[in-house]
């Protein structure tokens, strides 16, 4: 591994330049140390991603985003998990693939980007052949996804905000939208065309998921016509309403809510009227807990 990027660390667009290997933690609040949370099949993606069989999913500790709504806080923020080899993470691999999962599917991935490239090389010379699918939050540097070329093959990536306002409220980033634009053409333009399996299991390809929160439907919209105006058919993108308050947020008053059925009918009509047909939506209940897994080192 290039350790030399990690010792003035510009992974990510927080440029925090500290040096990892010192044990100097940055924006991500992880060391060179690579700490995994759970590595287990995981059946509430996509259909395309999970299928019946699961999607094989490694949940990396830290996050570069750190979202005051945070789904997965407690290994974002408080870095629940184990610290493991890079060797033990290509094994993983190895024992996600001998479980019968449809693709790798690393979750909170961009803080670790040189140990991943490092484990997919051991990986793939002991014989790994599934899709890998980088399952990211959209605040990516171009830079590091040029390192990745030709080991991802699905992008699975967030676009969260259009206008800076949430984004430097809830995600302390108010260039988000300008920094995951250019990272989404980036994506595009490594995966070209998506294709799928027989089973309808995505092999290749880059779909883009929106949260819609509450209070933002109109920052929905935006984003679902910009990408829809961009790209086309030549992304998918997923519309989501699973938004829960886990916890009140006393800062954040209007986040203690989930968004309506009459809200998101609403945001999946306005999707449809403007031609979207490569899209997915969740139906029935919102916000199950099925959708948060146990971070409780399973798999690791
Ligand atoms: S990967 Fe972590 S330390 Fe490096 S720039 Fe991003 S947040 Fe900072």
């Amino acid at each position: 591994m290039d350790s030399m990027i990690l010792k003035d660390c510009i992974l990510c667009p927080r440029e925090c330049h500290v040096d990892r290997t010192a044990g100097k933690k940055g924006y991500c609040k992880v060391t060179d140390e690579l700490v995994v949370a759970r590595a287990a099949l995981h059946m509430w993606e996509e259909p395309c991603i999970s299928g019946e069989e699961g999607s094989g999913t490694v949940f990396f500790s830290g996050c570069a985003l750190g979202c005051v709504y945070c789904q997965n806080s407690n290994i974002a923020k408080s870095l629940a998990g184990k610290i493991i080899t890079i060797e033990r993470l290509a094994e993983i691999f190895l024992e996600l693939e001998a479980k019968g999962a449809n693709n790798i599917n690393l979750v909170t991935p961009s803080h670790y980007v040189l140990h991943i490239i490092e484990a997919l090389n051991i990986s793939r010379q002991k014989g790994l052949t599934l899709p890998i699918v980088y399952n990211c939050s959209g605040y990516e540097k171009v830079e590091a996804l040029k390192l990745l070329e030709g080991y991802i093959d699905i992008y699975l990536t967030d676009l969260k905000y259009m206008s800076a306002e949430p984004a430097e409220k809830y995600s302390n980033c108010k260039d988000y939208f300008l920094v995951a634009a250019g990272a989404i053409e980036e994506m595009v333009r490594q995966v070209k065309e998506a294709n799928f399996d027989d089973r309808g299991i995505m092999q290749r390809g880059v779909i883009v998921r929106h949260l819609t929160l509450p209070g933002y439907l109109e920052d929905s919209k935006a984003i679902i016509k910009y990408l829809y105006e961009t790209y086309g058919d030549r992304i998918f993108i997923s519309i989501m309403n699973q938004y829960t308050p886990i916890t009140k947020n006393r800062a954040y008053p209007e986040l203690n809510r989930k968004i309506t059925e009459e809200e998101y009918e609403e945001l999946i009509g306005y999707a449809i009227e403007i031609g979207l047909e490569n899209g997915f939506i969740q139906e029935g209940e919102t916000a199950l807990e099925s959708f948060i897994p146990e971070f409780n080192g399973e798999g690791v």
